[in-house]
């Protein structure tokens, strides 16, 4: 039994209407039915989680949320929807931290840990991102820059809390780019991120948590990463918006981390 079972997430951001989601669950499920080693997750927009919760009962597929409020459970705050909303329509977790909400609506450190804090609230696996710009890796800062995006998502959690959470490294330059990072260099944040996990919460949480590798991840480079040592899955954008493509993905994924 694996000490952490490998999770591969499929990011639509701002695809597909509610009959197109629905319409590609029915064509993924039956391809993934079987596979009880790894878990699965799909992050639908916001209108279409009700609908897509509703088509995958009883199966293996997990709904996760693509943001959630900072605040809440209620308030007058337009436009947001709370972690305790999200979890009533029957999602499992929440994408928080992208580097398209840090970089596109000014999410900060402080919020996304923010956002953390609420979702663990509400009973969701929070899947919090990090990630260093193109700039940043140049300047060879990306190791303290992701450090400390880390250390802020650390610093909301309990003790109880660390080995649950899910982590996923993004390099801002990998994310739709089709230039995915090489294993090596993956592997090597990886280790960081859990090496400062160690710091902060101790050996046990730190050999529990999964992180998670995003980037131009596909069909053909996914068992390059799952085959590291300290890459537990994959979040995935462009590679996870066709049934077929994720399913070939995942089922790649699995073979490579068996
Ligand atoms: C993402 O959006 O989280 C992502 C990794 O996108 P892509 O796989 O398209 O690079």
């Amino acid at each position: 039994m694996a000490l952490r079972t490998p999770l591969i997430i499929g990011n639509w951001k701002m695809h597909k209407t509610v009959a197109e989601a629905v319409a590609y669950v029915t064509a993924f499920l039956p391809q993934v039915a079987q596979m009880t080693d790894v878990e699965i997750g799909i992050a639908p927009v916001f209108t279409a989680l009700s609908s897509v919760v509703a088509s995958v009962q009883g199966s293996v597929l997990r709904v996760l949320a693509q943001d959630v409020a900072a605040e809440g459970p209620t308030g007058a705050f337009t436009g947001e929807v709370a972690a305790e909303m999200l979890r009533e329509v029957g999602c499992h977790g929440v994408i928080i931290g992208h580097s398209e909400r840090r970089r596109y609506y000014g999410e900060t450190d402080t919020i996304v840990a923010a956002k953390v804090r609420r979702a663990f609230d509400a009973q969701l696996l929070p899947v919090a991102c990090v990630g260093e710009t193109l700039d940043e890796r140049e300047a060879g800062t990306a190791l303290p820059v992701v450090e400390r995006q880390l250390r802020a998502i650390a610093g909301t959690l309990t003790p109880d809390e660390a080995p649950r959470i899910v982590i996923a490294y993004e390099p801002v330059w990998a994310i739709g780019t089709g230039r995915a990072a090489t294993p090596e260099l993956a592997q090597v944040m990886h280790r960081h991120l859990r090496a400062t996990w160690e710091e902060c919460f101790g050996a046990p949480a730190a050999a529990a948590l999964r992180l998670l590798y995003g980037g131009s991840v596909t069909a053909d480079n996914i068992a390059a990463f799952t085959s590291l040592p300290d890459v537990d899955g994959a979040l995935v954008g462009g590679a996870s918006l066709a049934p077929d493509g994720f399913a070939r993905l995942v089922q790649r994924s699995q073979a490579a981390s068996a």
